[in-house]
């Protein structure tokens, strides 16, 4: 994008950041070394949780999550339509079937009351999930306490999606600490709360889950003589205990989300700032925020506006293009998952999920970052106000 370009999404690095990452680099090991263990350290220390996995992205956290749980062929996996494809994908890669709850109108996060339903219905046709993977659309937590307690009722287990999510909290507790759920996922991408580049992470409180992931890591092997299946022939002996994938991270990476974990809080601080600049500007403008859950505290990941499209002339096409050639680098999040091809394929069709598609015609995520100025909100009113029409 040209340098007037705002952008809807941006990382912010720091001199401390580059030099962490240089001092890996002039040390001997570029992977598999101790900067793998301070950022997990960093995350659970944040988070409260018992145990971090970091890997090379968030998706392979998702992936491993499922292999965890021994999700496979005959298990079905439920998700929210509204995310990126890789809460659906995860459980595909383990040759599961998916299947999607239509979102809450509000805060566009998976509905627990159509879960509760779902879960009714499920039971009688005898088609209940393995896993539901709640996903923290936009950094606002999910209803977790009702969505545990169907869990408790229907024995699904759940893994919380939290790529959006770092940095808030829910019932007062920080997003990652599993209160809630067996693992929670977290991506590092650059467009996320804090970032390794590429990366992801698993929390969890469960020995047994970390143990497993932290395998599955790395080929399924272990050099552990207290898991292997049979005497060890020697000091250099490993033992491949089950189909595992090469799903490291680098130390490179990893002493940069390190770093980055020790802005965490100025960062979410930074977009909780932005988010309630975003709500008074935008007040009496024909449109409408997401609703907020009282009961958390959003990482704010990113802000969408949905546009009262029965209130104005344009169509949501025009409005998105008239903000980007003002120099707006607007986006959508996101085409719901049912809709793409690839998901056409296994029988998905347009009218399944309807709050969802709704959802999605009105949409439109406006910039949102930590380094973002006040003065940013306002040029984003204002190009609004043009492109609107109003
Ligand atoms: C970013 C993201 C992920 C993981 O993405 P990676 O790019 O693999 O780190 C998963 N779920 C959601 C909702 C995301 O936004």
């Amino acid at each position: 994008m040209a340098a007037d370009v705002l952008p809807y999404g941006r990382q912010l690095l720091d001199d401390e950041d580059i030099e962490e990452v240089v001092r890996v680099l002039r040390s001997d090991f570029l992977t598999q070394g101790p900067a793998i263990e301070r950022f997990e350290k960093a995350v659970t220390a944040w988070c409260g949780a018992s145990h971090g996995i970091a890997m090379a992205n968030g998706t392979a956290t998702l992936h491993l999550a499922c292999k965890a749980l021994d999700v496979g062929h005959g298990d079905s996996v439920w998700t929210s339509p509204i995310t990126f494809v890789a809460s659906a994908n995860c459980a595909r890669y383990c040759g599961a079937k998916v299947d999607f709850v239509d979102v809450d109108p509000g805060t566009v996060n998976l509905c627990p009351d159509r879960l509760a339903a779902k879960l009714e219905q499920a039971e009688k046709n005898g088609t209940l999930p393995k896993v539901v993977i709640p996903v923290h659309f936009a950094g606002q937590n999910c209803a977790m306490d009702r969505i545990h307690a169907l869990s408790q009722k229907y024995g699904f287990r759940i893994i919380e999606d939290a790529a959006h999510a770092l940095g808030g909290t829910y019932l007062n507790e920080r997003v990652g600490n599993c209160r809630w759920s067996d693992m929670v996922s977290h991506s590092f991408h650059p467009v996320k709360i804090i970032t390794s580049g590429e990366g992801g992470m698993i929390t969890t409180n469960d020995p047994a889950l970390a143990q497993r992931v932290s395998m599955l890591r790395t080929h399924g092997i272990t050099r552990d003589a207290s898991l292997m299946t049979s005497k060890s022939h020697g000091p250099w002996y490993y033992q491949q205990i089950e189909l595992g994938y090469n799903y490291r991270m680098t130390d490179i990476q990893a002493a940069l989300g390190a770093s980055q974990m020790n802005k965490l809080d100025a960062f979410a601080a930074r977009r909780r700032v932005i988010a309630d600049l975003y709500d008074q500007a935008l007040a009496g403008l024909p449109l409408r925020p997401l609703a907020r859950d009282p009961q958390g505290v959003s990482g704010w990941h990113l802000y969408m506006i949905r546009l009262n499209l029965g209130e104005i002339s344009r169509n949501r096409r025009e409005v998105f293009e008239s903000l980007r050639a003002q120099g707006i680098g607007v986006n959508v999040h996101y085409i719901p998952v049912h809709l793409q091809p690839d998901y056409a394929k296994l029988g998905f069709t347009s009218g399944m999920f309807p709050e969802a598609e709704r959802y999605y015609e009105e949409a439109i995520t406006l910039p949102m970052f930590p380094a973002m100025k006040d003065s940013d909100v306002e040029r984003v009113r204002s190009a609004l106000v043009n492109a609107l029409g109003v």
